[in-house]
């Protein structure tokens, strides 16, 4: 069999691994390449023709795992795509928003034009609505542990990972004309104790492991968990200072575990009730979708809402949904904290928060995720005094801090475990993909020295396994 690395070969975006058996083509993953984001157009340039892939197998929703789909669809891709429950539900709904975020795209570049009858040179959307339906309408969904046959000869058996709601590492058996032969693709990998989600479960055994590695060379600060975290960050902020904290939060998955984080604190009377806005009309969606799949959530959830109720609901909590209700939120001078999105406040609700409050002395902005370079986010952590918001510059007055105790991604020690509960006589090759370069030698390095063989494949290079 044959395995090439088509996306996430040496940078973290854009996930797309090719696996051949025999003349048959599985692709896993087809996600949204945007470190190039000044031309998305390079999602279109498949290095294979998208009507020779037989299936898709998608691990979770991430746009960076699922968000290039539409295009492959609406190239030419026919066969049908596997992946879990809740993935299907979550990337429809993030695909969907993928597609608002272009129209916007191309509208915003519209407007720019120099004058009304230049032609609209800035990238066209690389999908629609209508590819979104054809390709929601492709997924077969199959739950975890629970073996597949995809043929005769290939069984598939997704794995939970963490992560997020749904996310699984895919595992296949494979009869390669008589050889039995195994390989393992982890997808995202999440943590231990995260709120809401289970643990990553463990691999079985496998010839081969497709592992990610965006946290290689690095590990999560682990001296304070993530309600103590909270609880110290708001009793300055809002109850001491009588501020109010910002949280730029993605609206799957990082907002319902902060949720539930601060339901917890709430609820057992940690601290004061301080108003909750959940500002987010996507959140709220993602959030039914997590009620919709209660199933798959970790025992401390099951147990609190058998015990407590829906644990992303409480008094003060309150899900904004109109524009008009987001404003009102702008102008609530009473201690409270905002979650919104975009996380790496590149649009969304949260630039009109920012907007207001960036020269407010008593607020704090608290960043729980990643921020990508070139992004207002990263700016702001960067400790530039000046940023640009909504057409306007404006000081830098509010504090800005961070945590990674709601970082969704295991780190240096995790992805290393993970590995290393196979035997490395008997692992045959480990590739590293999604990470920085940096991130991946450093992986690499602590592996290759317990005996286990790396490789940092190149883009598009066949390997024969
Ligand atoms: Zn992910």
């Amino acid at each position: 069999m044959k395995l090439s690395i088509h996306g996430a070969a040496r940078q973290v975006t854009g996930s797309m691994h090719m696996l051949e058996v025999g003349q048959y083509k599985i692709l896993i993953d087809c996600g949204l390449d945007y470190e190039k984001d000044h031309n998305i157009q390079v999602n279109e340039n498949f290095n294979f023709k998208p009507e020779d892939i037989d299936v898709v197998i998608l691990t979770h929703a991430h746009i960076d795992h699922s968000g290039n789909l539409p295009t492959l669809v609406r190239m030419g891709f026919n066969g049908q795509i596997l992946c879990t429950p809740p993935t299907a539900d979550l990337t429809e709904l993030l695909l969907l928003d993928s597609v608002n975020i272009f129209l916007q795209k191309s509208q915003k570049n519209h407007r720019n034009r120099k004058n009304k009858y230049q032609k609209n040179s800035g990238p066209q959307p690389l999908y629609l609505q209508k590819h979104v339906m054809d390709t929601v309408e492709r997924f077969v969904t199959i739950g975890f542990n629970r073996p597949f046959r995809i043929t005769g000869d290939i069984e598939l058996t997704f794995i939970q990972a963490g992560h997020l709601l749904g996310a699984a590492a895919a595992v296949l058996k494979i009869n390669d004309e008589g050889i039995e032969k195994s390989i393992a693709f982890t997808g995202d990998i999440g943590r231990k104790n995260y709120p809401v989600l289970n643990d990553p479960e463990a691999l079985p055994p496998v010839d081969y492991i497709v592992s990610e590695a965006t946290y290689g060379g690095r590990n999560h600060t682990k001296d304070k968990s993530v309600e103590e975290t909270l609880v110290e960050t708001i009793e300055k902020v809002c109850i001491k200072e009588q501020g109010r904290l910002i949280i730029p939060a993605f609206s799957i998955g990082r907002t319902q575990s902060l949720v539930f984080a601060l339901n917890k604190i709430f609820s057992s009377g940690l601290l004061p009730k301080v108003a909750v806005f959940v500002d987010s009309p996507m959140a709220s969606m993602a959030t039914s979708l997590y009620r919709k799949h209660h199933n798959l959530v970790n025992p401390e959830a099951q147990e609190f809402y058998n015990k407590k109720g829906d644990e992303f609901e409480f008094d003060n909590l309150t899900y904004v949904e109109t524009l008009k209700d987001s404003r009102q939120v702008s102008n609530y001078y009473e201690p409270c904290i905002i979650i919104s999105s975009a996380g790496m406040l590149e649009g969304g609700r949260i630039q009109d928060h920012l907007f207001y409050n960036i020269q407010n002395y008593y607020c704090t902005i608290l960043f729980i995720g990643y921020c990508a370079k070139g992004t207002l986010g990263y700016r702001l952590l960067r400790g530039d005094p000046i940023v640009h918001i909504k057409d306007r510059d404006l000081a830098v007055y509010a504090t800005i801090k961070k945590t990674d105790v709601l970082s969704a991604h295991g780190d240096h020690d995790d992805l290393v475990a993970n590995i290393k509960s196979q035997d490395s006589k008997s692992l045959k090759g480990v590739f590293l993909v999604h990470g920085e370069e940096s991130s991946m030698q450093a992986l690499a390095d602590t592996l290759e020295q317990d005996g286990y063989k790396v490789t940092i494949p190149e883009k598009d290079v066949v390997y024969e396994l």
